[in-house]
């Protein structure tokens, strides 16, 4: 969608800055197809010329042009503190092709750069690339990417790198922050544009209702209470979950210091930089509920065109109190199918969440032991089912599985379409954190194969892939904590 607001308090003409030599990294002809990017026998652009424009060197393609590069101003809550103005620091959206923006990062400096440089480094530009679409593939909501570009330009981080940029598709990249820099800067006309545009774009049912922003409001915090949900289901731990990095649509955005889960650890904190464990994996539902709280103060305004400043309030509390059940019965419909329960039965949450304390205790493997569970004969005895899985407390693990069992018992459908449903639910193969690392260190020798493989791989997570088997594998032990910082 174009973004159509204008205006100094909204945005800026920003060109990105050209990188020299600019070469191809990793390019993703799915995501290609988006935009109608026409791609030859080698997975890249038919018209050459598109490397220089998504280096950020060029702004013409074929028939078409980036005539008005912008970036847009926001601002948003940092680890929970308001943080002021923001903005596209490093972000330039080019234009929007098809309805959808692209938009490249790490284009170089723009009015909301701060103290930054306005670049990323190779090794982020990667991790971003290759989660995004290993996101599409799980079937979980997410902005895309479509290339990386490499240069051999140098960027001071902990150590020197250098840099890339990585161009991403969405509808829309706005965000809660967009809503928090109006609504801070008192700007309710403002405020009006944006909630109209994401309405008339995106939530065209709000507009015939009778409280169309009360409206947008439920829908957005709908949407991300059931993202939030999608990413408990995978393990996936998203790293900075600050109200600028929460999207408007519901779209996982700003891949970080994300990581997936390997051994089941409720408190797992994926980004070293969040000592406190604000962004932990257990506590994810809670802090988008929090932002959800950020965007309902924002909107205050646009409730108050219609009610008293009592009924807005009590309206907006009521509708982020709805945050809660739609996560909680979004996360209990996903996990029931993970675990191949067709229909709804008292005693199911319990049962799943005895099991994941079970795995948090005896750190067991999430991705593997789901896949795994599909295998399971109804008619399995308890005792063997332990030896193949981890658990340290044998007799706790058996009772589980004992119960597991007669629960399994009381559906009608058969063992091998459980199987079929669960393996739709629960992947094979995950962007594991060693897995990336190896991809990158070799992108930092010039050898991007290993890039395109787990491209290949993650694009069919749910496949057995028999021939890649080992990619689903949990790390050696020595590689089971590769730190991720949060500079990129
Ligand atoms: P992030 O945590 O990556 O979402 O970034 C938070 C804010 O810092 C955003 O406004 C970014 O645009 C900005 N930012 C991050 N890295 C840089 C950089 N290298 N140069 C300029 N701005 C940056
Ligand atoms: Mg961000």
């Amino acid at each position: 969608m174009p973004f159509t607001l204008r205006g100094d308090d909204v945005c800026q003409i920003t060109q990105p800055s050209p990188i020299p030599n600019p070469y191809w990294v990793a390019f993703s002809a799915s995501a290609a197809e988006l935009i109608n990017l026409e791609t030859g026998r080698e997975g890249l652009p038919m018209e050459a010329s598109w490397l220089q424009v998504l280096a950020g060197n060029q702004l013409d393609v074929g028939q078409i042009t980036f005539s008005d590069p912008i970036a847009t101003a926001y601002s948003g809550h940092q680890f929970g503190v308001w943080a002021g103005q923001l903005g596209d620091g490093r972000a330039i959206l080019l234009g929007d092709i098809n309805e959808l923006e692209l938009q490249l990062k790490g284009a170089g400096r723009t009015q909301y750069s701060r103290m930054g440089d306005g670049r990323a480094v190779l090794r982020s530009s990667i991790r971003e690339f290759l989660c995004s679409e290993a996101m599409h593939a799980l079937g979980i909501p997410t902005s895309r990417a479509l290339a990386v570009v490499g240069s051999k330009q140098a960027v001071r981080r902990e150590t020197m790198e250098t840099a890339a940029v990585c161009s991403r598709i969405a509808p829309s990249f706005i965000r809660i922050g967009h809503f928090e820099h109006f609504a801070s800067l008192q700007n309710i006309i403002r405020l009006k544009e944006l909630a109209n545009l994401l309405i008339s774009e995106f939530y065209p049912e709000c507009s015939s209702s009778k409280d169309p922003y009360l409206n947008l409001f439920k829908e957005i915090s709908t949407r991300n209470a059931k993202l939030v949900a999608q990413w408990q289901s995978v393990g996936f731990c998203h790293g900075v979950l600050n109200s600028d990095n929460i999207s408007a649509l519901g779209l996982t955005i700003d891949y970080g210091p994300f990581g997936f889960l390997n051994h089941f650890e409720i408190d797992h904190i994926c980004n070293h930089s969040d000592q406190g464990g604000r962004y932990a994996y257990h506590r994810q539902p809670q802090v988008m509920h929090w932002n959800m709280a950020c965007l309902a103060s924002a909107m205050l305004p646009l409730l108050e065109l219609e009610y008293s400043p009592e009924e807005s309030q009590t309206l907006l509390r009521s509708a982020l109190e709805d945050f809660s059940v739609i996560y909680a019965r979004e996360w209990q419909q996903i996990f029931r199918r993970k675990l191949g329960l067709q229909s709804q039965q008292d005693g199911d949450v319990a049962l799943i969440e005895r099991l994941l304390q079970a795995m948090h205790d005896s750190q067991v493997d999430f991705t593997s032991f789901f896949r795994g569970l599909g295998d399971l004969k109804k008619d399995s005895m308890p005792t063997e089912i332990m030896q193949r899985n981890d658990f340290n407390d044998r007799p706790n693990i058996e009772k589980w599985f004992a119960d597991y069992l007669v629960r399994l018992q009381s559906e009608t459908i058969s063992d091998g379409a459980r199987k079929a449903l669960m393996n739709q639910i629960n992947p094979k193969y995950i962007l594991r954190n060693h897995l990336a690392q190896d991809a990158i260190e070799k992108a930092q020798q010039d050898d991007f194969s290993e890039i395109q493989k787990l491209q290949q791989i993650l694009s069919q997570p749910f496949d057995e892939q028999e021939d890649f088997d080992h990619y689903s594998k949990p790390p050696p032990i020595d590689m089971q904590r590769v730190s991720v910082s949060c500079s990129s």
